[in-house]
């Protein structure tokens, strides 16, 4: 069965990479996903599922069967936007193929694995490969703006809550099990205005935050982690300061934390840490964990916190090993097995619901986000292989 299913996604190479090029050439930033949502639905269409549905956030869900055991892929169709275009060789907005690759924005993160999923997809139907389960997948949206927030909507309001979700982000055909987590920390100090010329009437909110500035950098040393994942990091991503003219002294001043969060750190504990900072309680200083609050492209809101929590499945888990299962059939050797080293969608999945994630994707995470953006399309053949047979594998070791 492996062999026919590897024959069906060579068959469907041509196809899935003309998908693959039109989804590149419709841009879709987070928020602004509509057009791309579509055109997944029409290949949707054309691929068989039984159901295509679009809920009222803007995420797209095409089912397949409809078995007790209820399983998900999961890929994001926005992406960051293009930078500085000077930088980029090509047209990010073309999908040009050359020499068995594919460039342009979002060509590893992860377009590519959002035509592979449904291609997976796709082969299920063809070979007739529906067993007792019900496959979901999944186009979500916003990931770039706020990971996991699509999938809290899915979990809490669509209803849908899966035995395990693949995460297609790039693996490079790695198996995955895992990442840190993150959150989005600011650190405020208030200060007195007064006349520029004369500022030893006021109180510099700026000179307030200049010793905290150091506590971070010195933080960042202190920090630790487990070896799998790595050791938490943070570092300051933003200031700003606040006065009432250019001749004034500062009366309020902003820090922007970037904190990436080891398996061992939580909510409480990294807000803590700041807390305690000799630099922060001598300023009295005010330490806030951000809100997203963004409308989706159907102007849906739906408020979270951004602390988006490591995630780390375990060496023995049964899904990781369905997996390899999988991989070994299918390809006739071992995948390698890691973590990816930004954050993905299962820092809700399981993160927050403890749903099992495994993480498997075409493409390299090296290029994603980059005006190098590129993906082999050897790549998105394995992979839809990979997605087709894996339900099975996974029903069958019931
Ligand atoms: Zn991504």
């Amino acid at each position: 069965m492996f062999d026919q299913i590897l024959n069906a996604a060579r068959k469907n190479e041509t196809h899935v990479v003309r998908f693959l090029r039109d989804l590149i050439a419709i841009k879709s930033l987070s928020s602004q996903e509509e057009q791309v949502i579509y055109r997944v639905k029409e290949e949707m269409e054309k691929c068989n599922f039984d159901e295509i549905t679009i809920d009222p956030m803007g995420n797209i869900l095409g089912r397949i069967g409809g078995g007790k055991h209820i399983i998900a892929m999961d890929a994001h169709v926005d992406t960051v936007d293009v930078g500085n275009r000077e930088n980029w060789t090509i047209d990010p907005f073309k999908g040009a193929q050359k020499d068995g690759i594919i460039y342009g924005r979002g060509a590893c993160d992860m377009k590519g694995a959002l035509a592979s999923i449904v291609y997976g997809g796709k082969i299920i139907k063809e070979l007739g490969l529906e067993n007792d389960y019900t496959l979901y997948i999944v186009g979500s949206v916003q990931e770039e703006d706020c990971d996991g927030l699509c999938w809290q909507y899915i979990i809490n309001e669509d209803k849908i809550r899966p035995e395990f979700v693949i995460i297609a982000e790039p693996t490079n055909l790695g198996i995955y099990r895992g990442h840190r987590g993150r959150m989005e920390i600011e650190v405020r100090t208030k200060g007195i205005s007064c006349h520029g010329s004369a500022p030893e009437r006021g109180v510099n909110a700026v000179y307030k935050m200049a010793p905290i500035i150091q506590d971070i950098e010195k933080l960042n040393d202190r920090l630790t982690g487990e070896p799998f994942l790595g050791k938490g990091t943070v570092t300051i991503s933003e200031i700003r300061s606040t006065s009432p003219s250019l001749c004034a002294v500062a009366d309020s001043s902003t820090i922007h934390l970037d904190r990436r969060l080891a398996a061992t750190d939580t909510m409480e504990s990294a807000v803590k840490q700041i807390q305690e900072l000799p630099g922060v309680k001598k300023a009295e200083a005010e330490v806030v964990v951000l809100d997203y609050a963004v409308p989706s492209w159907k102007g849906l809101t739906y408020p979270t916190k951004k602390y988006y929590p490591t995630w780390l499945l375990p060496e023995n888990h049964p899904v990781l090993d369905c997996g390899l299962k999988t991989f070994e059939g299918l390809f006739g050797k071992k995948p390698e097995v890691s973590r990816w080293v930004f954050s993905t969608n299962g820092v809700a999945i399981m993160g927050m619901r403890g749903i099992p994630c495994i993480g498997f994707g075409p493409g390299n995470e090296i290029y994603a986000h980059m005006a190098t953006e590129q993906i082999p399309i050897e790549h998105l053949v394995k992979a839809s292989a990979w997605y087709a047979a894996l339900p099975m594998v996974y029903v069958d070791s019931d």
